[in-house]
């Protein structure tokens, strides 16, 4: 999933790749390797699986006490075969003249390997070995005519790193969907594969497009370039580096007992930069070019196209602009509105989603709907990722690097933003004044609940604990509940590891009732003003069956009976209500996991960015 490389000028690589994988350990995923290559370019290689502190060890074991300009350290999330050291990458053909790293996934492998098991004996399971074995059958004298190939006959996602011990003083890269990244600082040169990687050790950086290949060689590195379709000859091509601010800080945990909770409580400030210079709370009007600029394009309809949790942050958003603006939006699950027939509207606003903004399937989805000429916006979280070099338009959601799996805080930078958006639209249709004024009001209320609300973390703390250890459980909602529903349902499976559902209160009578016992936990969000006489009958009605435990999220003016527990949050505007029942929910899932033992800053077989599909 990641990988570096490290050119060091004076530096030996090898101390800072290692230093890398520590500081970068949130994305440890299931094994790691480290390749070096000393003066007289002799290959060394180690391998581990799970821990960094094993790779430590090994290559302290290894290497001797000299400086070794050139290394590259990758860290694997097994797609294809088991997490062993035989399928830890790198991986070499037969002769063990080349070397390659894979990010990716190479999708007729099975073929590939078929034909090749002819005449090469294979020793992993992964996808990528028949990459090293192709490197060896087509090689034609000349590596990067070798590439093109290579690149002809694989069909899937993919960053290569090749390593010919014939040429050790060469070293050859490519990529097709999957990010590359080439960072120099001074003479030192550095490829990641991820765009946070390197922001706090290099200040320039260039991206590569798919197809290119670099070289790097006497300390130099050129990029080539080729039509894959007409399999032109390749071109030498030169491109600006952009700056980039070292911004990179070292992650502490401070006060706190776990890197997500302390994520959690960064919201406040989110909150308040969002809104800051783009909101005056006094004349409680907005000023923003970008929103200003969106307002001058006729706009019928929106589309959103957003993965997971991105999914229900927008999903939040729709009833916003259905309610508020009277435009018409949708959210589309990236992966199925990219295989799905695309109909070109001139009229509509395709918005897209993405935290690290390199999401393999957004990206593809953006493609497509650019070559069509249509309208496309982002909202930015990471301002030099693919994703938001190529859409129209963007608005930076100041979350800043969230790191660890699961995503909170720039889930609110999003939604903050996008509730920004509803407001100038509405506003640019002049609908309904005065409410428009009293949701400004109510916004100027948030970062207060916010901080409010995580003071309520010891009462949370205690329910997390006495239901700890529930099998199952639901998310009951009603309308514009819904998202926050499953975006807690979501958290609870994400960090916990217990079993979750959401679902449509009214829809209990048909057949989820007939799940219910006396281990299934209910937890109805029930507010004031989201249809609370309704649901109040529905959890009767669970109750009538006591079977359950209840627990319940509203503004307490309910029938206390109903209830087993409660929370309560604060009363507000029915269009602002969910966002108040975000971070209990997320309170609750964060310390279910922390009484369950869970690793919550990295919750098992999940990895932090998806750059495969
Ligand atoms: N598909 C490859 C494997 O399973 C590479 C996965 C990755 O991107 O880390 O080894």
């Amino acid at each position: 999933m990641c990988w570096i490389f490290a050119y060091n000028w004076k530096q030996d690589s090898i101390s800072f790749l290692l230093d890398w994988l520590k500081n970068l350990e949130y994305r440890w995923y299931d094994s790691a390797w480290i390749v070096w290559l000393s003066e007289k370019w002799d290959v060394f290689l180690e391998k581990s699986v799970w821990k960094v502190s094993n790779l430590t060890t090994k290559v302290a074991l290894k290497k001797r006490d000299i400086i070794y300009p050139v290394g590259i350290a990758h860290t694997r999330w097994a797609t294809h075969g088991g997490v062993t050291e035989d399928n830890a990458h790198p991986h070499y053909s037969e002769s063990k003249r080349f070397y390659i790293v894979h990010n990716g996934i190479i999708e007729n492998y099975k073929e590939l390997r078929k034909h090749l098991e002819k005449k090469y004996k294979f020793y992993s399971e992964t996808d990528s070995e028949v990459v090293a074995k192709l490197l060896e059958e087509l090689y034609d004298w000349d590596i990067l005519t070798t590439i093109q190939k290579i690149s002809q006959t694989i069909i899937g996602a993919y960053a290569l790193a090749i390593i010919d011990k014939r040429h050790p003083d060469t070293l050859v890269w490519t990529k097709l969907w999957s990010p590359m990244i080439i960072w120099i600082e001074d003479k030192d040169i550095f490829l990641a594969s991820d765009i946070n990687a390197l922001s706090g050790v290099a200040s320039e950086f260039v991206q590569m497009e798919d197809n290119e290949i670099v070289v790097i060689k006497d300390w130099k590195y050129t990029i080539f370039s080729w039509n894959y379709s007409t399999w032109s000859c390749l071109n030498k091509i030169s491109r600006n580096c952009e700056k980039i601010e070292k911004n990179f800080k070292k992650s502490e945990k401070w006060k706190f007992d776990t890197f997500t909770e302390k994520e959690i409580n960064e919201i406040p400030e989110v909150i308040e930069n969002v809104f800051k210079w783009r909101i005056n709370f006094e004349t409680r009007t907005i000023h923003n070019e970008t929103l200003q600029e969106l307002n001058e394009h006729e706009i019928d309809k929106i589309e959103i196209i957003a993965s997971w949790s991105s999914y229900f942050a927008w999903y939040t958003w729709t009833y916003w602009f259905r309610e508020i603006a009277w435009i018409p939006a949708e959210v589309r699950i990236s992966n199925e509105f990219l295989y799905d027939t695309f109909i070109p509207d001139s009229k509509t606003l395709y918005i897209f989603l993405s935290q690290s903004g390199e999401t393999a399937d957004v990206r593809e989805c953006l493609k497509m709907v650019k070559s069509k000429w249509c309208l496309t916006f982002w909202i930015v979280n990471v301002v030099w990722s693919t994703i938001a070099r190529m859409c129209d338009m963007w608005l930076f959601s100041h979350a800043w690097s969230e790191i660890w799996v699961a995503s909170t805080k720039n889930i609110i930078g999003q939604l903050w933003v996008l509730i920004l958006m509803a407001i100038s639209m509405w506003l640019n249709r002049n609908l309904q004044y005065i409410k428009w004024k009293e949701i400004i009001s109510e916004l100027a209320k948030l970062k207060w609940i916010f901080e409010k609300e995580l003071k309520q973390t010891k009462e949370i703390k205690k329910l997390a604990k006495k239901y700890s250890k529930t099998k199952s459980l639901f998310f009951l909602w009603r309308n514009l509940l819904y998202p926050i529903a499953q975006e807690g349902s979501l958290k609870l499976k994400e960090l916990s590891y217990i079993h979750s559902e959401a679902y449509s209160s009214w829809e209990m009578k048909h057949w989820p009732l007939a799940l219910v016992n006396k281990d299934f936990l209910c937890i109805f969000l029930n507010l004031k003003w989201v249809f609370q006489e309704k649901t109040n009958s529905n959890i009767k009605e669970v109750k009538a069956r006591n079977w359950i435990v209840l627990w319940v999220i509203t503004k307490w003016e309910n029938d206390e009976e109903l209830y087993d527990d409660i929370i309560e949050v604060p009363e507000v505007d029915k269009l602002i209500s969910p966002f108040v029942c975000l971070l209990p929910v997320w309170l609750f899932a964060l310390h279910t996991a922390t009484d369950l033992w869970r690793d919550v800053d990295k919750p098992q077989n999940l990895a932090k960015s998806v750059t495969v599909e």
